[in-house]
């Protein structure tokens, strides 16, 4: 990633949601084009380079991935403060990660400089076909549209597993960061 070389400005993307949505896994996708079934809980903050053309412009995003865990929340705060816009994910099959983006946004509002973009991030749609059939309340792709418009916040469904939509979610966020910067 001869990006990272550069003295590039490099934009802040900050990856925010409860613990277990894919924020480890989406970033994973996102830079190495992996998936791990099994991934270990992010221990306070760790962060990825990539290099992407937004616009027909080289673009190099720094990407935070925080903990979900209330423990390293203070940790996570302090990401915000400086971050050029963030990725708000929830889990489509689990219902409690979405009624928590409520707290996220009033964080990211909070702990921001300015209004920076909010792309919400609807991830494991893979799952929810399966665990609709199985009885598990699930978030609707409307539920999750009409959340972000509350927020005047972007919004996509994602998988990390199977890779869908990853990469359109961030050029999304990027056109919009580097708009406003
Ligand atoms: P984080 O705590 O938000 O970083 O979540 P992780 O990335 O650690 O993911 C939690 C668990 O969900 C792991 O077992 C992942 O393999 C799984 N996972 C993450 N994203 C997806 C997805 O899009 N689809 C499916 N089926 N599983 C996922």
């Amino acid at each position: 990633d001869l990006g990272y070389m550069t003295s590039e400005k490099a934009y802040r993307v900050v990856l925010a949601g409860d613990a277990a949505v894919g924020k480890s896994s989406f970033l994973l996708r996102l830079c190495k084009n992996e998936f791990r079934g099994n991934t270990s809980a992010t221990l306070g903050v760790d962060f990825q380079m990539k290099s992407l053309v937004v616009d027909g412009e080289p673009t190099l995003l720094q990407l935070w991935d925080t903990a979900g865990q209330e423990r390293f929340r203070s940790i996570a705060k302090s990401y915000f403060r400086r971050a050029d816009g963030v990725l708000l994910l929830y889990d489509v099959t689990c219902e409690k990660s979405f009624l928590n983006v409520r707290e996220w946004v009033d964080m990211i509002e909070d702990m921001s400089q300015d209004d920076i973009p909010i792309m919400l991030v609807g991830n494991k749609c893979d799952l929810r076909e399966q665990a609709l059939q199985d009885g598990i309340t699930c978030v609707s792709t409307s539920y999750g549209e009409k959340l972000a418009m509350t927020y005047n916040a972007l919004f996509c469904e994602t998988s990390a597993k199977d890779g869908s939509n990853v990469i359109e979610a961030v050029l999304h966020l990027a056109r919009e960061v580097t708009k406003q910067v």
